[in-house]
């Protein structure tokens, strides 16, 4: 029998504990996969994005064994390794966050952090470490890392630690760790690279891998569906606008937890619409009002998670909201058929952080059906659907005619005052009682950012979300190649065709600039410590850097023009390989 709850996985009850308080009703399909063979202590190869679930998925079964075999921390029980900075916190905040109060350590160890304070942590013993490959290996050279009691080793997200160059560096560090231990691979990709790691360092691995060209169960319903790109922080800010903009008659609102439910149910209520929040933690009955009220019509929104909204059947639906992107394709075809229900025509709309593109792109190739991807709309452009709005009522009362008696109050004002005036003054006037004002956050700028899945615009630069990244002219020793104007950025993947030709002498924020820093190959530096000081120092997309070109003495990075200051900044301060290097714009002679 599948496995449908954390309590059926075999989770011990503090973990359950603290998974209840954080709202999570079920484990994702990733979870429901991998936590039963890593408990057991199987190797794993799994096949997961970012907005899986993939890191509970390794998190939950290391600390239920950190807590089974009672392990000190002298030694780590465990390592994770993932490709960035920002990942390693992330992940570190999620093992804390899982392991409240079972006593259990867990250090991020990073580039660009003083060393001193990561080797005050380790000696302070740590369970768990999570590290960027760069940095666990300069410790275990520094010997302030001992892996030799390692018995859990994750690689996450291993195909961006590959595109980093941090290949070589892996393979040090899996020598450093027992061969006994256990392996979990996590990748988004497998490619061939990765498939080679996976032979020669998991053993007889449980695999879970997203199967090719296979539908989803289930058909999938007619709806038009559009995802907008949008960083987390003006999520709220892009719902509202994109709400106000489709006005629906009833939309249900789907979050990953409880809380996440309350809280955005709260935020939306401040809007000014009539929500209601519907999740498992709530009794039959209470969930039972919130359905009658939403058959009733008297509700706009419903805000729920996947567990609690499961059947529900309303036929006036207009619209079904992703507020991240579900966890599986599975989820997504299944929250999509709420809506479109008896022949009409409902829509799904899904706001996917940068992150989650990946994830939103399974979801179109296993469902076979498109994901148009749109800007968030502008308070101009909602402005004038609201203007739109008002216009359509006005309309109505006119043809129904009945304006006797008010006539007279235009006949009067009219001897004042131009009559296209008197009317744009009721024209206000009706306006601002029915539609009322923006909310202020509704006034913030919310970034546009270009996907995978939009046509190629004549301005689109080099930050191709998904395009492979090359590293050119690596160690040759030889002086670099002098900038050439017609050959355009690197980096251009599918769709980049149209590179190459006129570029804007103007500065555009996607251009590719290039920047100096002085230290090459002499000084031992690698593609991969450019990257990862890149990444960690200046929290910048390691995705964006064009050609790394590094020569004896120095190194030529390509970067989109709107990075450059940002990274020269961060990387002043920061060292490479050990050494202070300078950085600045290449003045190098262009063709
Ligand atoms: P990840 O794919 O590991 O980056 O996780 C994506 C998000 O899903 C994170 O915000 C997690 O906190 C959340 N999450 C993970 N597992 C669950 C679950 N079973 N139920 C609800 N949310 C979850």
């Amino acid at each position: 029998m599948m496995k449908e709850t954390f309590a059926e996985l075999g989770l011990g009850k503090e973990l359950l504990a603290e998974l209840a308080v954080l709202g999570y009703e079920e484990p994702t399909p990733i979870q429901k996969a991998a936590i039963v063979p890593l408990m057991e202590g199987r190797d794993l190869l799994g096949q997961a994005a970012t907005g899986t679930g993939k890191t509970a998925a390794f998190a939950l079964p290391i600390l239920q064994r950190i807590g089974r075999t009672k392990a000190v921390a002298n030694k780590p029980f465990a390592l994770v390794l993932v490709p960035t900075r920002e990942l390693a916190v992330q992940v570190s905040e999620a093992f804390h966050k899982y392991s409240k109060g079972l006593g259990i350590s867990v250090v991020p160890i990073y580039g660009g952090q003083e060393f001193r304070r990561q080797i005050i942590g380790l000696d302070r013993g740590a369970h768990i470490v999570v590290a960027t490959p760069g940095r666990a290996l300069d410790h275990l050279r520094r010997e302030t890392l001992d892996l030799s009691g390692l018995q859990t080793l994750v690689l996450d997200e291993a195909d961006e630690m590959l595109d980093m160059g941090f290949a070589e560096d892996l393979e040090l560090i899996m020598e450093a760790t027992p061969k006994t231990r256990q392996t979990a691979l996590f990748s988004a990709t497998l490619p061939p690279r990765i498939a080679s790691i996976a032979e020669r360092h998991l053993r007889n691995p449980s695999r879970i891998l997203i199967p090719r060209d296979k539908g989803t169960k289930g058909s999938v319903p007619k709806v038009r569906q559009t995802a907008y790109i949008v960083p987390r922080s003006h999520k709220i800010a892009a719902l509202g606008r994109v709400l106000d903009l489709e006005s629906p008659k009833l939309a249900l609102i789907f979050c990953r937890t409880r809380i996440e439910v309350d809280e955005l149910a709260d935020r939306l209520v401040g809007r000014g619409y009539r929500v209601e929040a519907l999740h498992g933690g709530m009794s039959q009955v209470e969930r039972d009002r919130v359905m009658k009220k939403a058959r009733g019509a008297m509700v706009d929104l419903v805000v729920a998670t996947d567990v609690a909204a499961r059947g529900i059947d309303i036929d006036h639906l207009t619209h079904v909201v992703n507020f991240d992107v579900p966890s599986s394709p599975d989820s997504y075809v299944h929250r999509i058929g709420r809506t479109g229900r008896a022949g009409r025509e409902g829509v799904a709309i899904t706001l996917a952080e940068p992150r989650e593109l990946r994830l939103l792109r399974n979801i179109e190739s296993m469902t076979k059906q498109k994901i148009g991807v749109s800007t968030v709309p502008t308070p101009l452009d909602v402005k004038a659907r609201r203007l739109d709005i008002t216009k359509g009522a006005i309309r109505e009362i006119l043809l129904a005619g009945e304006l006797d008696g008010f006539r007279v109050v235009v006949e009067t004002l009219a001897a004042e005052f131009d009559p296209m005036e008197i009317a744009a003054a009721a024209v206000r006037m009706a306006h601002e009682a029915t539609a009322g004002e923006s909310a202020n956050e509704d006034d913030v700028h919310i970034p546009a950012i270009e996907s995978f899945s939009r046509p190629q615009s004549s301005q689109r630069g080099p930050r191709q979300d998904f395009a492979p990244r090359k590293f050119e002219g690596k160690g040759s020793g030889k002086k670099p190649r002098s900038w050439d104007t017609n050959s355009g950025p690197p980096g251009g993947g599918a769709g980049g065709g149209e590179r190459g030709g006129e570029r804007s002498r103007e500065s555009n924020p996607r251009d590719m600039v290039r920047i100096y820093i002085s230290g090459g190959t002499r000084m031992g530096i690698r593609p991969a410590d450019i990257v990862g000081a890149i990444a960690n120092e200046a929290q910048v997309n390691p995705r964006g850097i064009g050609d790394i070109e590094i020569a004896e003495a120095f190194s030529i990075v390509e970067l989109p023009e709107a990075d450059v200051d940002h990274v020269i900044e961060a990387l002043r301060g920061a060292t490479l390989r050990g050494r202070k290097v300078k950085v600045h714009r290449d003045k190098g002679i262009r063709s």
